[in-house]
C-alpha cells in the first residue's frame, strides 16, 4: 500500500499517518521528522534544513527530494510506505511521480485533509511534542497524563520552534501558496481522496478509513 496524507500544518496528518502506518505494515516516513532528526548533526544539509525550518519556509526540493529517494530504497520501504509532508510542491510530485514510474509502481491513496485555518491555528499553538520519542499531545484536546511527561516513555514535552504563533501564520500561508496547488495536480486521480479534518481524531480516522477499504 503506497499512501500520501496532504494536509495543511494542525490538521492531525502526523496522527493519522501514524495509525494508518501501523494497520498496514508501511513505514510512516515524515519529512519533517527526517529534518528534526538531523538537528543536532553537523553535516551541511543539517544546517540548511534548520535555517529554513526555523524560518517557516520549505527545505529546498532537490534536497528534500534527495533524501526522500534515499529513504524509498531503505529494505523497510519494499512493500510500501506512507507519506505524511512529502510531497510539499509541483516538483517533489513530479519527481515522486518519476521515481515509483521507474519502479513500475504507483499510488494507491491520496488522501487530503484539510480543516478551516482558524481552527488549525489553534490547534498548533496547543501541540507539545516529547523529545525522546516524538508523541504529539496538545493542551486542551489531547492531555498527557502527567503535564509536560510524555505517557509513552516519560520524556519531556516541548513546543516546537515552528509552532510558535509568527512561524505557524507563515507555514499556514505557505501551505495556501505552495502547497494546496499540487490538490489540483492529483485531484482528478482516482487514488485521491477529500477528507475533512475538523473533526476530532476518530471521527478523522473513520472518514479516512471509510475511502481506503
Ligand atoms: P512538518 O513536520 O511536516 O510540519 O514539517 C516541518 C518543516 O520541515 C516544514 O515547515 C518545512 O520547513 C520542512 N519540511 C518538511 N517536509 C518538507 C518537504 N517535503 N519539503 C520541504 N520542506 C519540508
Amino acid at each position: 500500500m503506497n499512501i500520501i496524507l496532504i494536509g495543511p500544518p494542525g490538521v492531525g496528518k502526523g496522527t493519522e499517518a501514524k495509525r494508518l502506518a501501523s494497520l498496514f505494515h508501511i513505514p510512516h516516513i515524515s519529512t519533517g521528522d527526517m529534518f528534526r532528526a538531523m538537528f543536532d548533526e553537523e553535516t551541511e544539509l543539517a544546517k540548511i534544513a534548520k535555517a529554513h525550518i526555523n524560518r517557516g519556509e520549505l527545505v529546498p526540493d532537490d534536497l528534500t527530494n534527495k533524501m526522500v529517494k534515499e529513504r524509498l530504497l531503505e529494505k523497510d520501504a519494499q512493500q510500501g510506505f506512507l507519506f505524511d509532508g512529502y510531497p510539499r510542491n509541483i516538483v517533489q510530485a513530479k519527481a515522486l511521480d518519476e521515481f515509483l514510474n521507474s519502479r513500475g509502481e504507483h499510488m494507491d491513496a491520496i488522501l487530503y485533509i484539510d480543516a478551516d485555518v482558524d481552527l488549525l491555528s489553534a490547534r498548533i499553538a496547543g501541540r507539545r511534542v516529547c523529545k525522546s520519542c516524538g508523541n504529539v499531545y496538545h493542551i486542551q484536546y489531547k492531555k498527557p497524563k502527567v503535564e509536560g511527561i510524555c505517557d509513552a516513555c516519560h520524556g519531556e514535552l516541548y513546543q516546537r520552534k515552528d509552532d510558535m504563533e509568527d512561524t505557524v501564520r507563515r507555514r499556514l500561508h505557505i501551505y495556501h501558496d505552495v502547497t494546496a496547488p499540487i490538490i489540483d495536480y492529483y485531484k482528478d486521480l482516482q487514488a485521491f481522496h477529500a477528507i475533512d479534518g475538523s473533526g476530532n481524531i476518530e471521527e478523522t480516522h473513520e472518514k479516512v478509513m471509510n475511502v481506503i477499504v
